[in-house]
């Protein structure tokens, strides 16, 4: 059989393209889904365990959802059956600011002027957002030189004070998990300018991105989907554990997907993974030089993410200052961003520990048993409580995931926008194969968000070659 359309990846992007299908009437458009893992949803998973008498599920990948992500809001209520909750604040004790909705490790206590700083560093970045369109960021006349260097070098060119200028970094590597230093300064306008509402948006406090969270977690909207495809194009329209290997497109109208057993054929493909997964596919003939040249120049984010999960919420009751929160204690040791993590039931709580960008590298290719003794110290410490010992561990390294390759996102160093970024939302061969994930999304670059209006858009784009 030749598929009108194989999409390779039932991530969200992939699940809401073919949901874009079955929305706008191609009933008779024949296609598949060819997904890698034995699983949908990608960078979004679930993971399920038994606490006691509990059944229990967490998020090892994507969980927070923000009140202007209008898409997949819109998304949960039209699939029925999953429930939002907002995300609990992360107490400290009285007298030490405002409680966020998740900790900043390693966050210099700053002074009035630094504080002032930072917030006015912030505004000229948006200002600078502002002149940009994430679309077509080159029509901007300063974008080639914006391009030249990274948001490191920015703010070590721009920034007076020390510490104003570690709060800056730690802000991007905490939005992005990749270092100041390895993003190109135009990148991170364009990744502003596609958040709306830009800092304000990205706010660690209420209404930010982080703001809500789905009891049954982020997997299930993949699932859900799925399960809307499967009731009317039959379960095998999805098939599992089936890596893309090769791309043959030298016919003129038949593409051939081949992964390690079997064989598919279809007029029109799209690739629904970021572009820095290009050169994990043999194409014949090759994949064009300048796209080759894109998926190696462009860096995955790095984050490690943990569940640590205890018997007692003991930093509930041993709240900290933040003074404590950037003490050595919180800087020795891996994670960098803390939540918590109420697990709807009286008897179990946890925290969620992030560890991103180069350390996230680093803890990747050391022993679990280190971490998990690295992470138990830094929290005990942090909230001096020597006797916490977690009940379970749950950690999903996301740099060792091969068909992710890291995360939240696929990044650009400086100077190869200047080069690529024309060719991130072209088909890669023309009216024929397509490359589409949250990377190409117009809004909320790297989120759930972006995923799933890049998923809509590309589809209307495959469409209109169908007729
Ligand atoms: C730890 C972590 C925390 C995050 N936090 C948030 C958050 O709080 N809020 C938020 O909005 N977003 C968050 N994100 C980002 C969000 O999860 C992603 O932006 C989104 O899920 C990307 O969806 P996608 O479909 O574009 O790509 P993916 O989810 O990467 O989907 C690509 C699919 O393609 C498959 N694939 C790859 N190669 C092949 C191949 N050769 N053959 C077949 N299949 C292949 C993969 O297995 C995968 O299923 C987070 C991500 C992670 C990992």
């Amino acid at each position: 059989m030749i598929y009108d359309l194989i999409i390779v990846g039932a991530g969200l992007t992939g699940l809401c393209a073919a949901r874009t299908l079955l929305k706008t009437g191609h009933e008779n458009i024949s296609f598949k889904i060819l997904e890698a893992r034995d699983r949908v949803g990608g960078r979004t998973q679930n993971q399920h365990f038994q606490l006691g008498s509990h059944s229990t599920v967490v998020d090892i990948g994507g969980q927070w959802i923000g009140p202007s992500q209008n898409n997949v809001l819109n998304l949960i209520q039209e699939l029925e059956g999953l429930e939002l909750v907002e995300q609990t604040w992360v107490t400290k004790k009285s007298g030490a600011g405002e409680p966020g909705l998740y900790e900043v490790l390693r966050r210099k206590p700053l002074t009035l002027e630094e504080n002032q700083e930072v917030i006015e560093i912030n505004r000229r970045l948006e200002q600078m957002a502002l002149l940009l369109t994430v679309e077509e960021p080159f029509k901007c006349e300063q974008a080639n030189k914006w391009d030249l260097i990274s948001i490191g070098e920015y703010f070590r060119q721009n920034v007076k004070y020390e510490n104003a200028r570690q709060e800056l970094e730690l802000e991007v590597v905490s939005l992005t998990a990749c270092s100041a230093d390895k993003l190109s300064l135009l990148y991170w306008l364009i990744f502003l300018r596609s958040i709306p509402g830009g800092y304000t948006s990205l706010d660690d406090g209420v209404n930010g991105a982080q703001h809500y969270k789905l009891t049954t977690g982020a997997q299930n909207i993949s699932v859900l989907l799925a399960q809307q495809l499967a009731r009317k194009y039959g379960q095998d329209c999805i098939e599992y554990e089936q890596p893309v290997q090769t791309v043959n497109y030298e016919e003129d109208t038949v593409i051939r997907v081949i992964t390690a057993n079997r064989e598919y054929s279809c007029r029109r493909l799209l690739l629904a993974f970021a572009h820095t997964l290009l050169l994990q596919i043999q194409f014949s003939p090759k994949l064009p030089k300048i796209y080759q040249e894109l998926s190696s120049s462009m860096i995955m984010g790095q984050c490690i993410k943990t569940i640590f999960i205890y018997n007692q919420a003991f930093w509930r009751i041993n709240n900290v200052t933040n003074e404590e929160l950037s003490s050595e204690q919180a800087l020795e040791g891996p994670c960098y961003n803390l939540f918590e993590a109420p697990l709807h039931n009286d008897t179990h709580h946890a925290l969620i520990g992030l560890i991103v960008g180069d350390l996230a590298s680093k803890w990747s290719k050391r022993p679990e048993e280190d971490l998990i003794q690295a992470i138990t110290t830094q929290y005990q410490r942090l909230y001096s409580c020597p006797d916490a010992i977690p009940i379970k561990t749950c950690i999903q390294y996301w740099p060792n995931e091969i068909y992710s390759g890291g995360c939240y996102a696929g990044t650009f160093p400086p100077k190869v926008l200047t080069k690529y970024h024309h060719l991130l939302r072209k088909p890669i061969i023309d009216e024929r194969i397509w490359c589409a994930s949250t990377e190409t999304a117009l809004q909320w670059i790297g989120y759930m968000e972006g995923a799933i209006q890049a998923g809509e858009a590309i589809y209307k784009q495959i469409s209109q070659t169908i007729r």
